[in-house]
């Protein structure tokens, strides 16, 4: 009998269940006379390329497999698996269903990108009409789907940004992207792939950009500035419309990084803030879960002065029928195949739609009050603050900062995430951004109810208590998940991650 699984690394394998001759469906045999259709196409196989024995797949009956994926999939958390995902900067929030039904319809999923104009007016009409609603929801002029990612459309914003500098004739001497140093790691990274060199500058002291730094670093040598507000700490840059006048006064343009626009949506837009060019995470923000491999979509908007650089091809409508128009001399060229990654815009459009412009805006004032409700009550935890302005209302998240509970009790932010696995909760984001001590980066999101946010900070509180009186219980978390506690460099390691055929494991374990 095997023995009852216990929940670790010796999860079997679906090969390791496997069972000569057991079968989980039966195809019906070639009546004598009948043509072997699998046959047929072999005859146009070359004989090379023919197999010279059966694949080696496990075989198992039909609840054996269900049963095996089933239990991965319990192995796993996510946003609807339990209580709450804190994941600061990622907005993990409740995605609903139907957007996904949408998305799915054979209509959306049977559609091939080659097919012809006039057999996808559908989509197209789709897309369109979501750019608009985007346009007016950020301020912008025009814009583009293209963008598979955030990062992505951080660096198309970028090629613009060079494009434009072409144009006027400025690329040689403008050759510097302005980024704060709590930015995303991946605003210093998308400028410089665009060629551009990165100057980093550092927040003042209450987690807001430096106007005297900034001033110092702008000049002729500026191509731009990359700034994200709210910015990562989830404080709204008060000075925004001085920041984007100082840039400009130098001749740079402005990027906006509105991965998470949860905090603005309908409250205010980065077009009225001065911004040229903004970048939003569909996958983050427009119901499309942010993670796990999934496609994501970036939505990448413009000022009019910008749009002829926008990559092809642009949804145009005329008479009420929609073409795509390729010839766009000044284009950067393409960044992605075809138009962009179809089903999160499709959730973003199905989205946008059933909450209408007032239930954005409702949405954006309740995971900003969800945010404040959970950092009000989490910096009054013993060992716990809120540093860089405790007193200013946050946006969509908080960065708490475990410094003085490391100081005082050896447990650091990294063991307090852990140990929330315990209680079902999702570790939040840690260490980040690098601006603060043993930072905890906690985004509750609209999704969560007020029960819910109190069991997240009855759970900081208890591990609080325990690492004032037995830290060890919170030093060798978690201990109630499928997984216990992982070597975090092994875990992540190329040659010992191990994500597939025990035997590739153990084979790699050798080699270390
Ligand atoms: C998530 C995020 C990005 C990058 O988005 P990806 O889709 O992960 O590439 C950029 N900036 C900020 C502030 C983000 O939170």
């Amino acid at each position: 009998m095997r023995k009852f699984r216990q929940a670790d690394w010796d999860e079997p394998l679906i090969f390791e269940l496997s069972r000569e001759g057991r079968v989980g469906f039966f195809t019906p045999s070639i009546e004598p006379g009948v043509r072997d259709p699998i046959g047929e196409v072999e005859d146009h196989i070359p004989a090379n390329m023919i197999r010279e024995s059966l694949p080696k797949l496990p075989e198992l009956s039909e609840i054996e497999v269900l049963r095996h994926y089933l239990h991965l999939s319990q192995m796993n958390y996510g946003v609807n698996s339990g209580l709450i995902y804190p994941l600061g900067s990622c907005t993990m929030k409740y995605n609903p269903i139907i957007n996904e039904v949408i998305a799915s319809y054979p209509k959306i999923t049977e559609i091939h990108p080659d097919q012809d104009e006039s057999t996808v007016q559908g989509i197209l009409e789709i897309m369109y009409q979501l750019k608009d609603w985007l346009l007016t929801l950020t301020g912008m002029d025009d814009g583009s789907f293209e963008p598979a990612a955030g990062a992505h459309g951080e660096y198309l914003g970028n090629l613009l940004i060079r494009a434009y500098f072409k144009e006027i004739g400025e690329i040689e001497k403008r050759s510097e992207i302005i980024i704060p140093d709590s930015a995303h790691g991946t605003n210093p990274a998308s400028a410089a792939m665009a060629g551009f060199k990165v100057v980093e500058i550092p927040s003042k002291e209450d987690g807001c950009l430096d106007l005297e730094a900034l001033k110092s670093v702008v000049g002729d040598h500026t191509a731009g500035l990359m700034l994200t507000n709210p910015n990562t700490l989830g404080i709204f840059e008060s000075e925004i419309s001085r920041i984007t006048e100082i840039v400009h006064k130098a001749g740079g343009l402005t990027y906006y990084d509105g991965a998470n626009m949860n905090a603005i949506l309908g409250k205010c837009r980065p077009g009225d803030m001065g911004f040229d060019i903004v970048h939003l995470n569909l996958h983050k923000t427009f119901s499309t879960p942010h993670g796990g491999g999934g496609p994501g979509a970036c939505f990448v908007g413009v000022k009019s002065f910008l749009s002829d650089f926008l990559p092809v091809p642009i949804i145009e409508e005329k008479d009420g029928e929609y073409r795509l128009n390729y010839d766009k001399p000044k284009a950067i060229g393409k960044i992605k195949g075809y138009y962009g990654n179809i089903s999160p815009i499709l959730k973003a459009y199905a989205y946008t739609l059933s909450l209408g412009g007032s239930g954005l805006k409702e949405s954006s004032e309740i995971a900003v009050l969800n945010s404040n409700y959970v950092a009000t009550k989490l910096k009054n935890i013993r060992g716990l603050s809120l540093p860089c302005s405790p007193d200013k209302p946050r946006k969509h998240e908080a960065v708490l900062s475990a410094k003085k509970m490391m100081d005082e009790t050896g447990v650091r932010a990294l063991n307090i995430s852990k140990k929330l696995l315990d209680f079902g909760i999702h570790a939040p984001t840690v260490y980040f951004p690098l601006i603060v001590p043993e930072a905890l980066m906690i985004e509750p999101t609209e999704s969560e109810s007020l029960e819910r946010l109190e069991e997240l900070i009855f759970a900081f509180k208890t591990i609080s208590d325990l690492a004032y009186s037995k830290p060890d219980e919170v030093l060798d978390a978690p201990k109630n998940t499928s997984v216990n506690r992982l070597d975090e460099v092994r875990a992540s390691h190329p040659k010992t991650m191990c994500l597939s055929w025990r035997n590739y494991c153990t084979i790699s374990k050798q080699q270390t």
